[in-house]
Formats: structure tokens, C-alpha cells, sequence
């Protein structure tokens, strides 16, 4: 097996300082998050990326009479440029006062396969 590519996670939002969740990888809890705001080890999506090298994670909910699809690569990556900021709920869900849509909204309704 090739070496594990280390992942450039510097930008503080991969760190959820508030909440730990279970990682989508291993189950174990981590204040880490993808860029999807997944939460997961960055050693668990190095380790993913390198056992998955051509696989993508992002498919369509499944639906009656629609099958489910592959809608592109959707890797853990670095930081960049042309990186969309994290997708952050910072009120609680009931509260009337609903986070603005982001870039990221038009990714509602995918989720990690
Ligand atoms: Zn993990």
C-alpha cells in the first residue's frame, strides 16, 4: 500500500470547539469536521482517501423511481483557495433565527455514502 497522504486541514473550522459527534468513519467522538461538516479523525479520512482512491462519497438520496447516483467525486481534500467556508449551524434548531443559506446550500439533501 502506497503511503497515506496527509491531508492540509490548518483552517480552524475543521475544529468544532463546542460538540463532539461521532466520526463517520470509525464511530468513535471527534471534534473534527470535513469540509461537508462531517465529522470525522483527520487520520480516518487520510486513511480513507488512500483505501478509496478512485471512489467517490457523495450520492442522491434514494427515491422512489429515481435511482440513486454517484454525483461526483467527493473526496476528503486539503485546504485551498477555491475551498467553500463550512457549512456552520451556529443557533439551535428551533430558534427563529435560521442561519443564512450558503454556497454550500445547493448540497442539501446529499449525504456521505
Ligand atoms: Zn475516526
Amino acid at each position: 500500500m502506497d503511503a497515506v497522504q496527509l491531508l492540509d486541514w490548518g483552517d480552524h473550522d475543521h475544529f468544532d470547539a463546542w460538540a463532539t459527534r461521532p466520526c463517520c468513519l470509525c464511530g468513535k467522538p471527534t471534534p473534527m469536521r470535513s469540509h461537508a461538516d462531517e465529522a470525522v479523525h483527520k487520520v480516518c479520512a487520510e486513511e480513507w482517501n488512500a483505501a478509496h482512491p478512485d471512489e467517490a462519497r457523495r450520492y442522491t438520496p434514494p427515491a422512489p423511481g429515481r435511482p440513486q447516483r454517484d454525483v461526483g467525486t467527493w473526496r476528503f481534500h486539503n485546504d485551498g483557495p477555491t475551498t467553500p467556508h463550512l457549512r456552520r449551524v451556529a443557533v439551535a434548531p428551533d430558534s427563529p433565527r435560521r442561519p443564512a443559506p450558503t454556497e454550500a446550500g445547493d448540497q442539501d439533501g446529499l449525504f456521505a455514502a
